[in-house]
């Protein structure tokens, strides 16, 4: 793997890009700035941006995404030049440094980190302490005065250079590190507990142990060549693009795999020099509440990984955050430094506006910082933080509105656990990532994936999460780490996806080889837990509790509240909900819904009450029959409408008249089918083979939609009956009642021509009978692509238009709804699509015949009202579409109705520049 690859990496050409290769940045200068993310990585424009900002950043350079993109391109070689720009841009670091990469005396080191256009924490790799040998080693030793610090540096480089270059890993989850292991045995030899309390002696051994592990492994020697050293790191951090656990975040994040990686290469600082440094990384604010004031741990004495893996669990910062019993927090024990980072929080958090991600060194009292990224942040935080920078004038109430991401919304909605249930809380750690989750538990990323293929939901518990775990952990319900901190990896993914996480939970001891965990209570009893055994953790206190907490709706913060009243009115679009029930119409109209898009009628039929009726009409082959079975149906249609148009009270409710195939109704069960014989009458035999008759080939294609009301118009008639006494009933209670009446699946204007007039014919009957009268309108979907391309015909008999996106995406493609999850991921996976077209419209094809629709629509009826009601009316992407496209609603479930709101703020806001 990695250690074949960075030996071809060495070499250049053929290819050459244009302009540089290596941007410089440091000493209060650099050639980039923020806007240059694509070419020069997140963390490459933050190191620019903060050099030009005079925020101390120790020298370094950037190769760009360019250089790994061409790298990938060329059968993984570098660029002409590409030796060239490195050797120049190094001497550069080296002036500014005042030390010289390979030198006996004074050895420039070096760190060579990933850095893609978005942050990907951990995903990829890093090499620090580059540039040690058994020479320069002697050199760090005697100008640092430590050779204890010296040898650790050595020792460290060695396992990562050996682990991300050279490919000598842990054979799996549940083994160790080759090298932990040498540490471990090292330490418990010199008879001793802590990594510290090892002497310059015995790192020194260490790192000839380290390396005798690699030439047994590979049989070949560790490198001792600096030169040689960069550039094969280089190759593995741009190889590291591609590592599986990369390739799993970007498609669960919808990044692009082209985009590849810039690499820093940095000179190194070091917060292991002793007690006056120390390394952390923080937050400008909360990440999990949006609370303002700084927000992190650090280490003393320590290297910045040593934060981010979790192996040491970190101090808080700030003193306010210190627990009882914690050591002295940076704001107690470092006051002068803590002031100088809060100076560089608030500078950068100004200069971004909006919440940091820093990681900082500390050497011998000077502070660096290292990185600053725009925060990941939960969704309720993420809420807060742009509420609060409106209060704080950093950005206006539209850029409030654009920088929320609308899918994180959601996690608002998240179920919290039920306050008035007794706590079985048997260990306590961070609460590191919001949320109740609730499963069985599993010990390994593998047993994790692999329970959730089975149906189960799991908790991953882990001493520490690293990326390599990250396929379980997307798998997890939750996650629940013994070590770490707020900051550690598990704890930051977790935040980055809205799933809930206990970190740094020390109470629990867990065993991999027996599969358990134990926990000690505050009264010193044990409780074991083993493998499958239910927990349910929560990722708000912190609390770890044995088996099923049960949970409840949580309350929105008043923040979001005030957010979505912005959001209001910044949308031109409407939003409307597809609802088949009186509660989930409530429900959505709790969300602000302005009405319903969609009822599907046929999922009232399935009721206990009414089932049979409907049988009893499908099966009985004579109209008059049919009458007598929809006779049945027709008061309980009627009170299901009653309830939806008064939860719905004064917004209009589309109604869809029956849909799908009769076969779908059919009795599949020997019992039920015996049921439906004696209500007809007729023998069990009978009803098989009525059965049988109507089984179709291709269902969807087939006798359903309005086709059914061609050849049963009585259907229709019924059902148009129920809407419309319905909402004579519901009018002559006091209540605002506009009922929309929606025919399904039209091809040809005949269709619907005909239909109309007799829910016209049913509409003055039911009037006259009555003696009132109810204004409604009669619509169709639109949901073929003959549809589309007729529209203008079609809209001469219908006052409104909805698109069902579902099916329109199903006959557009010819891809089967319903067996496309065969083959549909693989066509993902490859990239032969970028978007699975279900999800998000596919807007060259499907959004084009939407639009022909839309346009030919309005050519014959200009002021034809235009919906959307498949599941893409409550994707945000799809949202902006119907936007830009001229619809005046949007409809989708309930739970998607807020996302949907701030999605039309952001594509109303978006189309006229914010
Ligand atoms: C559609 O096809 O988009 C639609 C909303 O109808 P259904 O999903 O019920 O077929
Ligand atoms: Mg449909």
């Amino acid at each position: 793997m990695t250690s074949t690859a960075a030996q071809t990496a060495a070499q250049e050409g053929p290819s050459t890009i244009a302009g540089k290769l290596a941007y410089r940045f440091g000493d209060g200068a650099a050639d980039g700035d923020a806007s240059m993310r694509n070419l020069l990585g997140g963390k490459g424009a933050g190191l620019h941006e903060m050099s030009r900002l005079g925020v101390p950043v120790p020298p370094g350079f950037t190769l760009t995404t360019d250089v790994c993109t061409s790298f990938y391109a060329n059968e993984r070689r570098y660029p002409d030049g590409f030796e060239e720009q490195i050797r120049e841009s190094l001497s550069w670091v080296e002036q500014v440094a005042g030390a010289t990469f390979g030198d006996a005396k004074n050895p420039l080191l070096l760190s060579v980190r990933s850095g893609a256009r978005v942050s990907m924490p951990g995903m990829m790799d890093t090499v620090l302490n580059l540039g040690l040998n058994d020479t320069t080693v002697e050199g760090l030793a005697t100008r640092s005065g430590d050779p204890r610090f010296a040898y650790d540096s050595y020792r460290r480089f060695v396992a990562m250079y050996s682990d991300v270059v050279l490919g000598v890993k842990r054979a799996d989850d549940l083994s160790a590190d080759p090298f932990e292991a040498l540490l471990e045995a090292k330490k418990e030899s010199r008879g001793v507990e802590l990594d510290t309390e090892l002497d310059a002696g015995a790192l020194k051994e260490l790192v000839d142990e380290y390396k005798a592990e690699v030439t047994r492994r590979l049989g070949t020697d560790f490198p001792d060549d600096p030169w040689h050293q960069l550039v094969t790191a280089i190759g593995a951090v741009f190889e590291s693009w591609e590592t599986p656990r990369a390739v799993i975040y970007r498609k669960m994040n919808g990044y692009a795999h082209e985009w590849g990686t810039a690499c820093n290469v940095q000179s190194m600082v070091f917060g292991n020099l002793g007690d006056d440094c120390a390394t952390g990384v923080c937050f400008t604010r909360d990440p999990k509440t949006g609370a303002p004031g700084i927000f992190g741990e650090y280490l003393i004495n320590a290297q910045g990984e040593d934060v981010v893996a979790g192996v040491r669990t970190p101090i808080p910062i700030a003193k306010a955050a210190r627990a009882e019993g914690d050591p002295p927090s940076m704001e107690e024990s470092q006051g002068e430094t803590y002031q100088n980072l809060l100076d560089a929080c608030t500078r950068l958090e100004q200069h971004f506006t909006d919440m940091q991600d820093i990681e900082f060194t500390v050497q011998q009292g000077k502070l660096w910082i290292l990185q600053t990224r725009t925060g990941k942040r939960t969704g309720p935080a993420m809420v807060k933080i742009a509420s609060d920078l409106v209060d704080e004038k950093m950005i206006d109430q539209h850029e409030a509105i654009l920088r929320q991401d609308a899918e994180q919304i959601s996690e608002l909605l998240h179920p919290v656990f039920d306050d008035s249930t007794a706590r079985n809380v048997i260990a306590k750690g961070l609460a590191a990532s919001p949320g109740a989750a609730v499963g069985q538990v599993v010990f390994s990323a593998d047993e994790a994936t692999a329970a959730v293929e089975r149906g189960q939901k799991v908790i991953l518990v882990r001493v520490e999460t690293s990326p390599e775990d990250i396929a379980g952990m997307v798998a997890a319900q939750g996650i629940l780490t013994a070590r770490g901190g707020m900051t550690s990896h598990a704890a930051v993914v977790a935040r980055g996806w809205g799933k809930c996480c206990v970190s740094g939970c020390s109470a629990i001891v867990i065993d991999y080889q027996k599969g358990e965990f134990t926990a000690t209570a505050a009264d010193g009893s044990v409780v074991t837990v083993k493998r499958g055994d239910t927990v349910s953790i929560d990722g708000s206190t912190g609390d770890v509790m044995v088996g099923v907490v049960p949970t409840v709706e949580p309350v929105l913060p008043v923040e979001f509240e005030r957010l979505m009243s912005w959001a209001d009115e910044a949308r031109t679009l409407n939003v409307r909900t597809n609802a088949d029930t009186p509660e989930d119409a409530a429900k959505a109209r709790a969300f602000g819904a302005e009405g319903i898009g969609l009822t599907r009628t046929e999922h009232m039929f399935f009721g206990e009450d009414r089932i049979l009726a409907v049988r009893q009409m499908i099966l009985s082959g004579t109209e008059a029959g049919r009458r007598e079975a929809l006779a049945k149906v027709l008061p309980i249609q009627r009170g299901d409408f009653e309830g939806i148009f008064r939860a719905m009270d004064g917004y209009p409710v589309t109604i869809r008249l029956l849909d799908p195939p009769l076969h779908e109704f059919l009795p599949h069960e020997p019992a039920e089918q015996k049921d439906v014989a004696a209500a007809l009458g007729v023998s069990l035999e009978d009803v098989r083979r009525r059965i049988e008759s109507l089984a179709e080939f291709n269902p969807m294609l087939g006798h359903r939609g309005v086709r059914l009301a061609i050849t049963y118009p009585e259907i229709y008639e019924v059902q148009a009956r129920a809407i419309l006494e319905a909402a004579i009933n519901v009018m002559s209670e006091g209540g605002t009642v506009i009922p929309e009446i929606m025919v399904p699946l039209v091809a040809m204007s005949s269709e619907l021509e005909e239909v109309r007039e007799r829910i016209v014919t049913v509409a003055e009957a039911v009037f006259a009978e009555k003696k009132a009268r109810v204004d409604y309108t009669i619509g169709t979907m639109i949901e073929l692509p003959r549809a589309c391309v007729t529209a203008d015909v079609i809209a001469e008999h219908a006052d409104f238009f909805s698109f069902g996106t579902n099916d329109l995406t199903q006959t557009t493609f010819g891809l089967s709804r319903d067996d496309a999850g065969r083959f549909l991921p693989t066509y993902l996976e490859q990239r032969v699509l970028q978007k699975d077209p279900f999800v998000e419209l596919d807007r060259e094809g499907v959004g084009a015949l939407v639009k022909i629709g839309i346009e030919k629509g309005r050519s014959t009826r200009p002021d034809l009202k235009i919906g959307i009601c498949g599941e893409h009316g409550g994707n945000p992407a799809s949202v902006e579409f119907c936007h830009d496209a001229g619809f005046n609603y949007v409809s989708c479930s309930p739970y998607r109705v807020l996302i949907a709101r701030l999605a039309a703020a952001q594509a109303a806001l978006r189309s006229t520049g914010g």
